[in-house]
C-alpha cells in the first residue's frame, strides 16, 4: 500500500532570494531618435497598428516612446530625445493602487501585469509618474496578411485592460528556464536588439561584471524623477555637450 507523503509548502516566490534583477541602461548621448526600438517592440509584442486617428485622440498604444524635449533658453535651444518605457520601479506607485492585484513585483525585479486579472480601473496609469502604461481602448485588429506575423509567445490583449513594457519577459523566460546562470548579453529585449547605436543595454545588475552593472555606475548616470523615490530599474546616461568637451 502506498503511503501519502506531504511535502512542506515551497517557499513563496516573494521570499526567495532573487536570482536576477533585470535592469536597463539608456545612453541619451547615443540615441539618435531613429525609433527602431519602437517598431521592434511593436513587432515583438503584438502591439496593434497605431493609425493617425489614434494619435489625434491621444489613445495610441506604445510600450516604448521617444519623447522630445527642449533644453536651454532661446536662441540656444536644443532638441533632446529620451526613450521612455516602464521603469520597472522597485518601489512602483502603480502596484499598491491596483484593487485586484493585477500588477505586482516579482523576485527578478520585474513589474508584472496580469492581463486576465485587470478590470480596467486605470488607477495604475494615473499613479505612474512616467506615463508608461497603456489602456486598450479598442479590440486589437490587424490586416489579414499580418496575422501570420504575430508572435505566438505573446498574448493578444483585448479591449478594456492595461498593458505596458514587460522587458520582453518571453525572451527572459526562454533564456533562463532551467538555468542557474545566463551569460551577460546572451539575450536582450527586442528594443535593445534593434537599436543600431547601442544606446540601450540590458542585463542582470546582480552580476557585478555585467555591462549594465558597470554602466549604471558611470559618472553620467541619473534616474528619471529619482526624487519621487520610485527606485527605477532603468538608469539613464546624460548627454555629453560638445562644447563641454
Ligand atoms: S533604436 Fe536606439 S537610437 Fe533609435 S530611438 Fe531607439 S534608443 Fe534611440
Amino acid at each position: 500500500m502506498t503511503t501519502l507523503q506531504f511535502q512542506e509548502n515551497p517557499t513563496p516566490t516573494t521570499q526567495r532570494p532573487p536570482r536576477h534583477h533585470w535592469n536597463m541602461v539608456v545612453d541619451i548621448d547615443r540615441c539618435t531618435s531613429c525609433r527602431a526600438c519602437v517598431i521592434a517592440c511593436e513587432a515583438e509584442n503584438n502591439i496593434p497598428i497605431n493609425t493617425e486617428d489614434r494619435f489625434t485622440q491621444q489613445r495610441v498604444n506604445q510600450w516604448i516612446r521617444i519623447e522630445r524635449y527642449w533644453e536651454g533658453e532661446f536662441p540656444n535651444v536644443k532638441a533632446r530625445y529620451i526613450p521612455m518605457l516602464c521603469q520597472h520601479c522597485d518601489n512602483a506607485p502603480c502596484e499598491p493602487v491596483c484593487p485586484v492585484y493585477a500588477t505586482y513585483h516579482n523576485n527578478e525585479g520585474l513589474n508584472v501585469q496580469v492581463y486576465n486579472r485587470c478590470v480596467g480601473t486605470r488607477y495604475c496609469a494615473n499613479a505612474c509618474p512616467y506615463h508608461a502604461r497603456n489602456f486598450n481602448y479598442w479590440e486589437p485588429v490587424w490586416p489579414e496578411d499580418f496575422r501570420n506575423y504575430l508572435n505566438p509567445d505573446v498574448t493578444i490583449r483585448s479591449r478594456g485592460i492595461m498593458e505596458k513594457c514587460t522587458f520582453c519577459v518571453q525572451r527572459i523566460r526562454r533564456a533562463t528556464r532551467g538555468r542557474q546562470d545566463v551569460a551577460d548579453g546572451a539575450f536582450a529585449p527586442a528594443c535593445v536588439q534593434a537599436c543600431p547605436s547601442d544606446a540601450l543595454v540590458f542585463g542582470d545588475i546582480l552580476d557585478e561584471n555585467s555591462k549594465v552593472a558597470k554602466l549604471s555606475k558611470n559618472e553620467r548616470h541619473y534616474m528619471v524623477r529619482e526624487v519621487l523615490g520610485t527606485l527605477p530599474s532603468i538608469t539613464y546616461l546624460k548627454k555629453v555637450e560638445a562644447d563641454a568637451l
